[in-house]
């Protein structure tokens, strides 16, 4: 095996090959078949990366197994393994530029949001540096002699199944909180996104996490992502993904009682009362459902507006939302990137079709976007439907792509009673000034994430996640340290008089 001074990641911005990293090592599927990857943008195959199957994940599990039981992460102080997740997050630092050019090339998307979302991931990092130094069992109180705390211990081996739709701030998601309790991940991220997971698995062992502790392997969902999930020698599955996947992991996980945290769909309604500041409420409203293209699991895709401001909000959004500018990813001027794969394109014009049949109007928007000199990409025009009730199909399902629906309410009771009226319960805004009523609100709805004058869903602290069939667990936050530790609890007698129950 290399040692980490010898080992040779190549650093350049794009390869045409790229190769996992099992057990510290670059390495290609056993079987020598790849996957070929794209930019969205313009179509084009862009590199290829290994096709795992079976036998891949097994030596991936393998290592990861040695590397949990026999290795000296977990045995780390939390201090230092604390001091390798601020070199993780420094390498991505100075290597910024090179990751937000991947990211872009990979996904399609917006230069701004990929230059969001790589800060996040590096913030990640050094969040849970900090947070696992402060991480900690408890004392209870007992009665006389007896003594009980507990102590936090990394669960193990965690797999780690990632989407496609924010491929470097779901893997640090991801890997950071389990590394920095000492578990040990095999992170399989989606397959028409690899690249920025497998760089920053690399930037790992750069930073000094020993061999086996973090392994990437690629390949497709239904067959690795699945074997990973029944594997016996994995203890935990953590998964972000559509919600009929996460049904799925979790039937196949409970044969071996995975610890599981699943982050799921959405349907997030966002809210605008008539005491909202409204210029500031329609530019957020834009944000929330057309950043990334529409593909955020808390995308705010269904838009309630109080029968008051109906018209006048209504216009302001159309307005703004014209505004959006699509274009080449790679130029500040560029509000919306690309779709993320043909199939997905397909998949939001025939949501976009069926609600024009089911009755309802598009205002603007509803067809395949074409955009000078990226005529071979998968791009759709920000979209807006009126006429719609929250029963149709396109007011309940994650459509994931850049379409809101437009919905009147009449007060707060029907907001809520609409905002919660869906499968999904992941996030919902609130666009109002009433302090009162926003705290009513807030708390009659289902959401695991609430956002109030604010356009942000996120940031490294506060806890993500869903309510329903959304999932559950919560990541991005203290909390998720939890996750990926089992509470063992000793209690302890020390009295004068030994202990004697059965008086023999
Ligand atoms: P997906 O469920 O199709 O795939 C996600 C990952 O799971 C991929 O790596 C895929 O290869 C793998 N996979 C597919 N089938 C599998 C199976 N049967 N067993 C194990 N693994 C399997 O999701 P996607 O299309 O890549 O991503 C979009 C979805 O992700 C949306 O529904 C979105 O809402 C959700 N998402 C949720 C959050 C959140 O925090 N709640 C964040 C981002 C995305």
């Amino acid at each position: 095996m290399l040692k980490t001074e010898e080992r040779k990641f190549s650093s350049e911005i794009i390869r045409d090959s790229y190769k996992m990293v099992i057990d510290g090592n670059p390495v290609d599927a056993e079987s020598g078949d790849f996957i070929k990857v794209f930019n969205p943008a313009t179509g084009e195959q862009i590199a290829e990366v290994p096709k795992a199957g079976n036998t891949d994940v097994d030596l991936a599990v393998k290592a990861a197994r040695n590397a949990f039981e026999n290795g000296k992460w977990k045995r780390y102080p939390a201090g230092k393994r604390a001091r390798v997740l601020n070199d993780i997050a420094a390498i991505m630092r100075s290597r910024f530029k090179e990751l937000v050019e991947l990211e872009v090339l990979n996904t399609g998307k917006s230069i701004s949001a990929a230059q969001g979302q790589v800060n996040q991931a590096i913030q990640d990092f050094e969040f849970y540096a900090g947070a696992i130094v402060g991480h900690r069992g408890v004392v209870n109180n007992m009665p006389g002699a007896f003594f009980n705390y507990t102590q936090k211990e990394p669960i193990g081996v965690a797999a780690q199944i990632i989407p496609w739709n924010y491929p470097l701030m779901m893997a640090a998601w991801k890997i950071a909180p389990a590394i920095a309790t000492g578990c040990s991940v095999i992170l399989k991220p989606a397959s028409l996104t690899p690249l920025t997971a497998i760089i920053l698995t690399e930037i790992c062992h750069e930073a000094g996490v020993p061999d086996g502790v973090v392994n990437v392997v690629t390949g497709p969902g239904a067959k690795i992502g699945t074997y990973l999930t029944e594997h016996e020698d994995v203890n935990k599955v953590a998964f972000t993904g559509e919600t009929v996947t996460g049904k799925d992991i979790m039937a196949r996980a409970s044969s071996t009682l995975k610890r599981v945290t699943l982050e799921l769909g959405g349907k997030s309604p966002n809210f605008i009362f008539p005491d909202a500041d409204i210029e500031a409420a329609a530019n957020g409203s834009v944000y929330g459902i057309f950043d990334n293209t529409g593909q955020s699991c808390e995308a705010r895709s269904r838009l309630f507006i109080h029968e008051k401001i109906y018209d006048e909000f209504l216009e302001k959004f159309l307005e703004k939302t014209n505004k959006l500018v699509l274009g080449d990813p790679f130029s500040k001027e560029t509000h919306v990137g690309a779709v993320i794969s043909q199939s997905q394109l397909d998949t939001i014009h025939a949501y976009v079709e069926e609600a024009v049949k089911d009755g309802a109007k598009v205002v603007t928007g509803g067809k395949a976007a074409k955009v000078e000199g990226f005529e071979n990409g998968y791009w759709y025009e920000p979209t807006i439907i009126t006429d719609v009730t929250n029963d149709m199909k396109i007011a309940q399902e994650e459509i994931f792509g850049p379409v809101v629906v437009v919905m009147k309410f009449s007060d707060e009771k029907e907001a809520i009673q609409l905002g919660n009226d869906t499968i999904y319960g992941l996030a919902a805004a609130i666009w109002a000034s009433d302090q009162g009523l926003i705290k009513r609100v807030l708390d009659g709805l289902q959401a695991g994430i609430i956002m109030v004058n604010t356009p942000f869903s996120a940031m490294p602290g506060t806890p993500f996640g869903g309510y329903k069939q959304s999932g559950f667990g919560r990541e991005l936050s203290i909390e998720t340290l939890d996750l990926y530790t089992e509470t063992k609890s000793v209690l302890s007698y020390a009295g004068s008089k030994p202990l004697n129950p059965f008086n023999l």
